[in-house]
């Protein structure tokens, strides 16, 4: 996707009104092109900012009742949901972009299909790029860990896996889908793992599902209450031992 088109996109995308296909092209042209993620960046902020700051208003049941009795009965089904295929069926598509159209496929296999996996892979890009990797940097988990509780209402794992090749490197506030998250910093030779943590609608224990997008590894669970998704180029293998680590096994 080139720059004028993800430019006159990027409001649709920060108002996730994309399909899967054009999200992820998106996703990836953001994650290179500076201009566009600086201002998606700013779409984000004024978006939070209006959330904070704006009074909310509950409509009246009267204004309820105008709009049902205004709709027509039955909307028809078909404009719910469009198939995916009837955005590619016309495009050419280049040989390349099959193995895109799998992963998204596979992606959307998943029995809940939502946009996680997207959002963390930005975020770990952009932790990267804002130079913003970490609001408190230090290894020392007794530093991290209250940093963090201190301003979310979550208390997650936090230690320091240097003899096993993740040193703790800090830790930071972010966003994973609308809720406040933790973002626990690690290092595993060059390469950055950010480990989000946050409170999700679903409390349920999910073991380790790991998942590949855009060149970059992820690796999600559920325990005690939260979602945990850890993000990085390092080798699936290599993450997927870390996230046992944090799990607490061997
Ligand atoms: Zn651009």
């Amino acid at each position: 996707m080139n720059h004028d088109r993800a430019k006159m996109l990027l409001p649709a995308y920060a108002d996730r009104q994309t399909g899967p296909l054009r999200r992820f092209l998106l996703g990836r042209h953001i994650a290179r092109c500076p201009s566009c993620l600086a201002e998606l960046e700013t779409m984000h902020a004024m978006r939070t900012a209006m959330r904070i700051n704006l009074p909310m208003h509950r409509a009246p049941p009267s204004l309820a009742m105008r709009i049902g009795t205004a709709l027509p009965r039955e909307a028809p089904p078909s404009i719910r949901w469009r198939p995916m295929r009837s955005g590619m069926a016309g495009s050419a598509l280049a040989g390349g972009l099959a193995g895109i159209a799998l992963t998204v496929a596979v992606t959307q296999l998943s029995p809940q299909p939502d946009t996680l996996i997207a959002d963390v892979v930005s975020d770990h890009v952009r932790s990267l790029m804002a130079d913003h990797l970490t609001d408190v940097a230090t290894s020392d988990r007794h530093t991290v860990k209250p940093w963090l509780s201190d301003r979310l209402d979550l208390s997650p794992v936090v230690k320091d896996f240097a003899i096993e090749g993740y040193p703790l490197a800090g830790g930071r506030l972010d966003y994973v889908k609308g809720h406040r998250a933790a973002a626990i910093v690690y290092r595993r030779d060059k390469h950055v793992i950010n480990l989000f943590a946050f409170v999700s609608d679903d409390r349920s224990e999910l073991a380790p599902r790991q998942l590949a997008l855009n060149g970059f590894n992820v690796v999600r669970w559920r325990m005690d209450g939260l979602s945990y998704v850890a993000v990085s180029d390092v080798e699936a293998s290599q993450l997927l031992a870390f996230a046992r680590l944090v799990m607490g096994g061997p």
